[in-house]
């Protein structure tokens, strides 16, 4: 069933998904070579709770952190740990902030150092992928304009592998509502788009093949082939004609492009401007 949004609601998850860009870019601001996911996690946590906010993670499902730091071959659900991160490592960063009542979802994946060309094309391509999809999630559209969009740009255009056991998905009051938002999929099919729906956008893309296994600690999803993979989310609210971005990366970016130790070109090239 799909919840759908009243304005006073919607700004509640407005708030807390900006929460969510904040946290991410207070994780922007500490990466680096040498410093441990664990660490990373810890200050996402720590800024959380100075917000009056809850970690939407910690304990869903008996997830154990406040984060998913998901690096190179994890694709997402990484535990935090304490291998130091080094130069050409990818880390996918995904947080998710309660507070008020609603939920708010947001990923971005930085580049530590230059880790080769290849890998830079895929981040800047997923990224780009999110915002294809953005670009259908209004009311003249069905979830599955926002998937073929993604799955075309990805895999079609650009040859990657986009995960399908792992998808988007209605976010509000619960983490995870009605409907899945896959990353694959046929125009004009899926739930009918409609204004109050909130949902969280999320491409998960594979440099290599579109398989998956599940690794020993039961949540790390990782890529079949070990090759990278990358993860970028939105969460958006459904409007007339328009996406309603709730979720920000301007203030990750920010940190990001100050940050000497992060790779942050890759997306300048890309096509669009976002906000
Ligand atoms: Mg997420
Ligand atoms: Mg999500």
């Amino acid at each position: 069933m799909i919840h759908y949004k009243s304005e006073p609601e919607i700004a509640l998850a407005r708030h807390s998904a900006l929460l969510v860009g904040d946290a991410i870019a207070e994780v922007a601001k500490a990466i680096r070579p040498g410093v441990t996911t664990r660490e990373l996690d810890h200050i996402a946590e720590q800024f959380i709770l100075s917000q009056g906010a809850k970690p939407s993670f910690k304990g869903y499902k008996g997830f154990p952190f406040a984060t998913c730091m998901s690096v190179n071959e994890a694709v997402v659900h990484g535990f935090p740990n304490d291998t130091p991160l080094k130069e050409g490592d990818i880390v996918s960063v995904d947080v998710g902030v309660y507070k008020n009542g609603f939920h708010g979802d947001s990923a971005y994946t930085f580049a530590i150092g230059d880790p080769g060309q290849a890998i830079l094309q895929l981040l800047a391509a997923t990224r780009e992928s999110l915002y294809k999809g953005i670009e259908k999630a209004h009311t003249a559209n069905r979830v599955g304009d926002i998937s073929f969009a993604i799955q075309d740009y990805t895999e079609k255009q650009r040859g990657y592998g986009v995960v399908r056991e792992l998808v988007g998905h209605g976010v509000g009051r619960s983490l995870h509502e009605d409907p899945q938002v896959p990353n694959y999929g046929k125009r004009g099919t899926g739930a009918r788009l409609k204004e109050g729906m909130v949902i969280a956008i999320e491409p998960m893309v594979n440099l290599g093949v579109k398989d998956v296994v599940y690794s020993e600690d039961g949540w790390t999803v990782l890529t079949a082939d070990r090759k990278p993979s990358a993860h970028f989310e939105h969460t958006v609210c459904i409007r007339k004609g328009k996406a309603d971005i709730l979720s920000s990366f301007a203030r990750i970016e920010e940190a990001e492009q100050a940050n000497p130790h992060l790779a942050s070109s890759y997306y300048k090239h890309a096509a669009v401007a976002h906000a």
